[in-house]
C-alpha cells in the first residue's frame, strides 16, 4: 500500500477497483469508502456496471406505456388514466430496494411522479363520477384495509430487501398485485403489467434478477452492453407509445 498522503495512491486503487468492475459487470453506481492499513480514509464515487442500469423514469414510462396499450384505444379518459397511474406506480414498485445509489433524487423522482399519476387519476375519477369510490362503499371496509396493511407489509419487505432479491420476484409481483386488487380492483391489472415491465427490462441487464426468489437462481439475458443508451431507447420507444394511446384517444 502506497503512502494515503501522495494522491497517486488512491488514484491507483481507484483504477484497480474500475478494472474489476469492467470484468466482472455487476456492480452497482455507488459511493465506497478506502481505507489505508494507517487509518487513513477516503469516499469515492464509483462509475456502475456498463449497461446494469434502468433507470427509474424508464421503468415509469415504459410501466405506464405498456398499460395504457394494454388499456387500448377503446378504453375512457378514466381507465386511461387508471391504466397510466396503475402501470406507472407497478413499474417503480420492485425497486423500493434501491437505497445505496449515487443520484438518490432520480430513484425519487420517479416515485414521486408515479405517487402525481396516481393521485391524478383518483382525482380525475372522483370528478368524472366516482366509480372507485361507489365501489369501494359497495365492497365494504373490510378488504381496503386487509389490502392497506398487505401493501404496506410488501413495501417494507421490499425496502428491506437485498437489491433484486424479493422486490424483483414474482413473488412480489402476485403479492402487489394480490394487495392492489383489495384495495382497488380495477388497478391491480395495470399495477401487475407495469411491475412486469420493470422485471422484464431488469432481465436484460447484465446483473439480472431472482425473479424465482427465494430461489438463488439469477434470470439475466445480459444483453444490455451500452446502457445508457438501451436505457434512452426504452425511454424514447414508452413515450412514443404514450403519446400515441393518448392520440388515438383523443383524436
Ligand atoms: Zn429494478
Amino acid at each position: 500500500m502506497q503512502n494515503p498522503t501522495n494522491p497517486g495512491s488512491g488514484i491507483k486503487l481507484v483504477a484497480q477497483n474500475e478494472r474489476k468492475r469492467s470484468l466482472n459487470r455487476s456492480f452497482p453506481e455507488r459511493t465506497e469508502r478506502l481505507s489505508t492499513k494507517h487509518g487513513y480514509s477516503w469516499q469515492v464515487r464509483l462509475a456502475g456496471e456498463k449497461g446494469g442500469r434502468v433507470t427509474g423514469r424508464t421503468h415509469l414510462a415504459v410501466g405506464a406505456a405498456a398499460a395504457m396499450l394494454a388499456a387500448g384505444p377503446a378504453a375512457s379518459l378514466t381507465g386511461l388514466a387508471l391504466a397510466a397511474a396503475g402501470g406507472a406506480a407497478g413499474a417503480v414498485l420492485p425497486d423500493l430496494d434501491v437505497r445505496d445509489t449515487a443520484h438518490p433524487w432520480r430513484e425519487r423522482l420517479a416515485r414521486a411522479g408515479a405517487a402525481a399519476l396516481l393521485v391524478g387519476a383518483l382525482v380525475f375519477d372522483a370528478v368524472s363520477g366516482a366509480s372507485l369510490a361507489r365501489d369501494a362503499v359497495a365492497r365494504g371496509v373490510g378488504p381496503l384495509l386487509l389490502g392497506t396493511v398487505a401493501l404496506v407489509a410488501l413495501a417494507c419487505a421490499a425496502r428491506l430487501s437485498a437489491h433484486r432479491g424479493f422486490s424483483h420476484s414474482l413473488l412480489a409481483l402476485v403479492g402487489f398485485a394480490a394487495a392492489t386488487h383489495l384495495v382497488c380492483p380495477p388497478l391491480a391489472p395495470a399495477v401487475a403489467l407495469g411491475f412486469a415491465t420493470h422485471l422484464a427490462l431488469d432481465a436484460l441487464t447484465y446483473r439480472g434478477l431472482r425473479l424465482f426468489w427465494p430461489l438463488h437462481a439469477t434470470l439475466s439475458a445480459r444483453l444490455c452492453k451500452t446502457g445508457g443508451v438501451a436505457d434512452a431507447c426504452c425511454l424514447v420507444a414508452a413515450l412514443a407509445a404514450v403519446l400515441l394511446v393518448c392520440w388515438s384517444v383523443l383524436a
